[in-house]
């Protein structure tokens, strides 16, 4: 489940190597909560059963403090140590947040890195940072300058693993870590060194491996692959896609997500999903591929989007994260309308598979928004398990 007795949440610690123990105070308080979760006592004497268990899709919204707000390349306001501590305290504040809106499987909002993509690809050799080539990524919906390859490419050292035992010594909730996919990874960088891009995935793949085999170890619960690219490149995800995907998941014992959705709720986004019809069926073609893959979780757009939600009968195996907030900049959905969502997903699967998630990130959006989100998302899950205990 996403709660950790104490004696877990300690072995988890050890296991992360983070030599440190609670305060009593701390302790009594934590056991009381495990208590009276454990017999069930929970606002209105409900019993949580173990199904709509919460999670958002990864990031969230810099703090204005530590870079600038709604920017999906934002500049840090420090630098050197400065920058460290005060990504560190961002974390801290959207992990609290996250703990108090009711997220159970919680994570660090990506506020350690700048990009989803790039905060990665910053540590990795063989990326030529200063030869930018303008490149119409997620096949062309928008043109950016993006680095490029121009020799192999290699992980000189670990990226994320630090991040990973900070996070799960404030935790006992379960954690997830996001990460950026091959396929992804590939459409935002361009290649001048492999010539396919079948085999520069392949190559990320493998350092992408050693990276999370490192954050399992640190602690991580999850670790979800971000492949908003799937959507768009039906052919090379049947053909090599997938192929990546595995690769880098490969030997991992903790659960596996990939998250595929359509995109930030950003201006080029928005025009590109206005011209997808009234059905968006793009995700027919993969789930099949996902369902026979050794991905145990998928992370869907569901909320406000076109996607006919009986396509995920196509995911019998899987657990599925069903966005149920939309990341557009505009009204909060109510919990009624998390709940409908949520409702319409359990006619294609049972509750234990469900959880109740954002449709994408939330960098982009104005924080007190985000925030909203993540509470109204919690309710609209509380409002279903109520239901199913009835
Ligand atoms: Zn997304």
């Amino acid at each position: 489940g996403p709660f950790a007795s104490r004696a877990q949440h300690r072995q988890r610690m050890e296991k992360s190597r983070f030599g440190h123990s609670w305060p009593l105070v701390e302790h009594l308080r934590a056991c009381w909560y495990n208590l009276t979760y454990r017999t069930g006592i929970w606002r209105g004497k409900i019993r949580k059963p173990p199904m709509f268990h919460t999670t958002i899709a990864g990031s969230l919204p810099k703090p204005a403090w530590l870079a600038e707000p709604e920017k999906l390349w934002p500049r840090w306001k420090f630098s050197g140590a400065e920058l460290e501590q005060a990504k560190r305290d961002a974390a801290l504040v959207w992990l609290k947040e996250q703990e108090s809106a009711g997220i159970d499987i919680v994570c660090d909002g990506e506020q350690f890195r700048g990009h989803f993509v790039h905060g990665f690809l910053e540590h990795i050799d063989g990326i030529d940072w200063d030869l930018k080539t303008p490149m119409g990524i997620r096949d062309n919906r928008y043109t950016v300058d993006v680095p490029t390859v121009t020799a192999p490419v290699s992980r000189p050292r670990p990226v994320h693993a630090e991040e990973v035992r900070f996070m799960r010594a404030h935790t006992r909730n379960a954690l997830k870590f996001t990460i950026p996919g091959p396929m992804t990874i590939c459409d935002t960088l361009a290649d001048a060194h492999y010539g396919r891009r079948a085999d520069m995935a392949m190559a990320f793949a493998d350092v992408l491996n050693q990276e999370v085999r490192e954050l399992e170890a640190a602690g991580a619960d999850v670790i979800q692959f971000d492949e908003p690219a799937f959507n768009v490149f039906g052919k090379d995800v049947r053909e090599w896609g997938i192929a990546a995907l595995e690769r880098a998941a490969a030997g991992l014992k903790c659960k596996t997500a990939v998250h595929i959705c359509y995109g930030y709720g950003i201006e080029a986004n928005i025009r590109w999903k206005e011209s997808l019809g009234t059905e968006w069926r793009q995700y027919e073609e993969i789930f099949p591929l996902l369902n026979a893959s050794r991905i145990d979780q998928v992370s869907l757009e569901c909320a406000g989007s076109h996607v006919p939600i009986s396509l995920i009968a196509a995911l019998p195996d899987k657990d599925l994260l069903i966005g149920a907030v939309a990341v557009a900049p505009g009204r909060i959905e109510t919990p009624a309308e998390v709940a409908a969502t949520l409702r319409e997903a359990l006619k294609h699967a049972d509750a234990g598979r469900i959880f109740p998630c954002t449709n994408c990130g939330m960098a982009p959006l104005p924080r007190a928004l985000a925030l909203a989100k993540m509470k109204v998302l919690a309710e609209g899950a509380f409002v279903m398990r109520k239901e199913i205990a009835a």
